[in-house]
């Protein structure tokens, strides 16, 4: 099965779960799981973070920081496409009681300065109090330029507002940039990191930021039902993957770009390549909707997501022989 739906679909190698073997355990809601620990440890070095605290998703590291970071009553400036506020049933203000704000992205991912400065509300008994501006790095595969994370989380700090970074695939931009993690993390309060999408983790996420922050972490991450005893197990995984799965991300941009390049040579398919930053490959088609393609790849056991445009996604489990052979049965359906 060649699998781009998402990068989530990876599966653990035989070296990894050797590794989730011999992990040393303890019940990490006691505080006594090493490996946590070591995990932990781990992402806050490589984000230049104070501490971090490991979790059970994304969407749990991303709403343990916006109720860290927000009140009952408070708001949170974000994209209208942003995971953390389209994607996340409503968490925030679900079980947050945090009221979100969002904002029309731009087209390369960004909220326009203009309008985050427009969005923050006076103190005023009528307003929600703005408290948070959240961003997304990389946003569906699209890098956010630093000089604009710089301005924007600037703008938003000059206003007493914190800086929350989703980032999901924050490693992606990093390589792709050929920069260390910490140059795009140093501008935010906190950021989530997924361990499972094309670091390839079986499970989990960490969110970073100082001591005080991760402290209450703890607190919220219990309440949501994310303490977890032995984790070691799967947190051994985390590890592996940041140890390991970090610079082959490149494998996956240039496998992106190839497939993006290829496609461009079929008439009825429009492919953004502006705006293949990373790992992702989105696609318009002159003829509709993309049922019919995923259709017939799916014969040649080939699996896109078709659900909203067409989204191609590399990670580690596809080779550039799978690219080959995808953007063959690619052709075929158009010709
Ligand atoms: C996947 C993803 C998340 C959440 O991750 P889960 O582990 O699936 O809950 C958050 N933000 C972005 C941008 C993502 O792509």
């Amino acid at each position: 099965m060649i699998d781009l739906r998402s990068d989530t679909v990876t599966r653990p190698t035989q070296e990894m779960r050797e590794v989730m073997a011999k992990a040393e355990v303890g019940d990490d809601v006691w505080g006594d799981d090493p490996t946590v620990k070591q995990l932990e440890a781990l992402a806050a070095e490589q984000t230049g973070m104070e501490a971090a605290i490991f979790a059970a998703s994304g969407t749990q590291t991303n709403l343990i920081a916006l109720m860290c970071h927000c009140q009952r009553g408070d708001e949170y400036l974000v994209g209208q496409t942003a995971h953390t506020y389209k994607y996340e049933g409503g968490g925030a203000a679900v079980l947050g009681s945090i009221q979100p704000q969002p904002i029309n992205n731009e087209a390369d991912g960004s909220i326009s300065l203009e309008n985050i400065l427009a969005s923050i509300k006076p103190d005023d008994i009528h307003f929600a109090k703005s408290r948070l501006l959240c961003l997304e790095n990389t946003t569906g595969g699209k890098i956010l330029p630093l000089d604009y994370i710089e301005a924007a989380t600037n703008l938003a700090s000059d206003h007493g507002l914190l800086n929350h970074l989703d980032g999901a695939r924050v490693y992606n931009a990093a390589v792709k940039l050929g920069i260390d993690v910490k140059e795009i993390v140093k501008y935010f309060d906190s950021v989530s990191i997924c361990l499972s999408k094309g670091l390839g983790a079986p499970v989990g996420s960490v969110l970073c930021g100082s001591k005080d922050l991760i402290e209450e972490a703890h607190r919220w991450r219990k309440m949501l039902g994310g303490g977890m005893r032995q984790a070691g197990i799967i947190a051994a995984a985390g590890i592996y993957v940041l140890e390991n799965n970090v610079q082959r991300l490149e494998e996956d941009h240039e496998n992106a770009a190839m497939l993006g390049q290829e496609l461009t040579n079929i008439p009825q398919l429009e492919v953004d390549l502006e705006y293949l930053h990373t790992n992702m490959v989105f696609l318009k088609s002159s003829e509709g909707d993309f049922t019919a393609l995923s259709k017939h790849l799916e014969q040649k056991n080939i699996l896109i997501d078709a659900r909203y445009t067409a989204r191609l996604v590399c990670h580690l489990d596809i080779s550039r022989e799978d690219i080959q052979t995808t953007i063959a049965a690619i052709k075929e359906f158009y010709a």
